[in-house]
């Protein structure tokens, strides 16, 4: 099996997902083997679709579906934003989709998000500069927010991101909190329980 050239080239992608070793992802090309060819043939269609029909949404960085016979350049805007049930004053700034994700499965989160992509990282020469902090501005002074939770994760590089948009949006009038730190310093949201998370939130206190 190890010969197959075919095999190697599967076990080659798969083992570039997060969390798949090479045994892993030989285990997956067996499995898809063996199992019903319809599992494979449905994995495959899905996989080749994924860029066209998933998008991040131009508002808030979540992702979005895209409706069919939209054009290539056309906004898209995910579930979330296009709730009207949603708080519009209140706006929760996170680090990555994952962490958005965390605070959604509490169900206690009312608001809309702003998904920065990425967090300030000093170790990794990631400066002010390269987060999307003017386009967080115009969206807090465009929707006329109010409140901003600020849920970057209790890590090093997440305290620092905190302290950067408390001190550029100090000048917004905004008023803005942290999430506790009811999840474990240097953890990661993403792993957070929605109970832990949702305390988390309730207990977030001023920036
Ligand atoms: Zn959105």
């Amino acid at each position: 099996m190890q010969h197959s050239p075919k095999i190697r080239r599967l076990v080659a992608l798969l083992s570039r997902l997060p969390g798949v070793g090479e045994k892993t992802a030989q285990r997956y090309v067996l499995h898809l083997l063996t199992a019903d060819p319809q599992v494979a043939k449905d994995l495959g269609g899905e996989l080749t679709t994924l860029h066209e029909e998933l998008r991040p949404c131009d508002r808030c960085g979540n992702i979005a579906e895209v409706s069919k016979g939209a054009a290539a350049g056309e906004a898209v805007s995910c579930d979330i934003c296009r709730d009207p049930k949603r708080d519009p004053r209140l706006l929760c700034v996170v680090g990555r989709v994952h962490d958005l994700m965390a605070i959604e499965r509490t169900g206690a989160m009312r608001g809309r998000y702003f998904v920065l992509g990425r967090l300030l990282s000093p170790l990794e020469g990631i400066g002010p500069e390269e987060l999307p902090v003017p386009r967080l501005t115009a969206r807090i002074r465009d929707e006329g927010i109010t409140e901003i939770i600020v849920a970057t994760p209790p890590s090093v590089d997440g305290e620092a991101t905190a302290l950067l948009l408390k001190r550029e949006l100090s000048s917004l009038g905004v008023a803005m909190t942290r999430i506790a730190s009811g999840v474990p310093h240097g953890g990661d949201l993403e792993y957070a329980d929605p109970i832990t998370m949702g305390r988390a939130l309730s207990g977030r206190q001023a920036l």
